[in-house]
């Protein structure tokens, strides 16, 4: 059987769903934008079936799709738990889109996708395996070994935000213990992501909390606070990707996210890790993004290229 030459990938935002059609050599083909449908689930599925149907339409193809989908899914139950979606929460939409399209659908979360886009033709391409580090409004990830996606069982791998924060350094701060979306308390999402750094300089300054954006300002003009706490941060965050060398030891680290555009995080991220690990070893090259927030369908597509590609296959 040949393989299959085009695969759909629609990335779900909180304010629009866009859906890319990628032939064999990454190509985008076609593109499609539509407003996301947040508030109810019917009205959400009837919007992304149409946008399937349209584009089967132009293309003359009925190709297999991969869906990038914000927030957490149950491995037990399928359910979503989507804050940007709402009318996601509770719902199986897996099964409900391959009845009514009638084709294979593949599904990841956003970080998944955005490291895939990265490992291939992306700031990541041809690294034998590479750590897409999302810092976000979350703190999320997508880890590639050559080439592919690894998952796991749960569909959970890589998720260091929500590994808990070392007890040594919630003291050495004096860190509150912060409730995580989670369910679980003290993730590291909790204090590196993009509101992670507001709850850390409320916390530091006894104030509401700022953007990372003005947060940068105010240390660019030289106040000590907001320099204390990138600090912190960068601690923080350097204690991360110690654990994740350890766990993962990527070739290659993308950042992604709101916090990928703080500049001194691939100045000081790598030093500020090294203090986190073993003498001697080496943390690998830190790297801005190449596509971002817009290789989300490019990297939904290719998790259904790689859905239709058993491991075992040979090139
Ligand atoms: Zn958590």
């Amino acid at each position: 059987m040949p393989a299959p030459d085009i695969f759909y990938g629609i990335d779900i935002g909180g304010t629009k769903m866009e859906l890319v059609a990628c032939d064999a050599a990454l190509q985008v083909r076609y593109r499609q934008r539509v407003p996301t449908p947040t508030h109810d689930f019917d009205v959400f599925v009837n919007a992304l079936c149409g946008m399937v149907r349209q584009a089967d339409e132009e293309l003359g193809e009925r190709a297999a799709l991969g869906l990038g989908v914000p927030g957490i899914i149950d491995a037990a139950t399928g359910a979503h738990l989507s804050a940007n979606v709402p009318c996601l929460t509770g719902r199986q939409l897996l099964p409900v889109l391959r009845r009514r399209l009638e084709r294979d659908v593949t599904l990841g979360n956003d970080c998944q996708c955005f490291a895939l886009s990265e490992a291939h033709g992306g700031a990541a391409h041809a690294a034998a395996s590479m750590f897409g580090l999302i810092i976000g409004t979350g703190a999320g990830a997508g880890f590639v070994a050559d080439g592919r996606l690894v998952r796991g069982r749960n569909g959970v791998a890589g998720e260091w935000g929500h590994w808990p924060i070392a007890p040594s350094l919630l003291k050495q701060y004096q860190l509150p213990i912060l409730p995580c979306a989670c369910g679980r308390q003290a993730c590291l999402e909790c204090y590196v992501s993009g509101s992670g750094l507001r709850k850390l300089h409320a916390h530091l300054s006894g104030t509401a909390g700022m953007s990372a954006e003005e947060l940068a300002t105010l240390r660019d003009s030289g106040d000590t606070l907001a320099s204390a706490v990138f600090a912190v941060h960068l601690d923080l965050l350097g204690a991360a990707l110690a654990q994740i060398v350890l766990a993962y030891d990527p070739h290659v680290v993308v950042l992604g996210g709101g916090l990928s555009q703080l500049p001194h995080l691939y100045r000081a991220l790598p030093a500020a890790a090294a203090a986190h690990l073993i003498p001697g070893m080496s943390v690998p090259p830190i790297l801005p993004p190449w596509f971002g927030d817009a290789g989300g369908a490019r990297g939904a597509a290719l998790l259904a290229a790689q859905a239709a590609q058993p491991i075992t296959e040979e090139a």
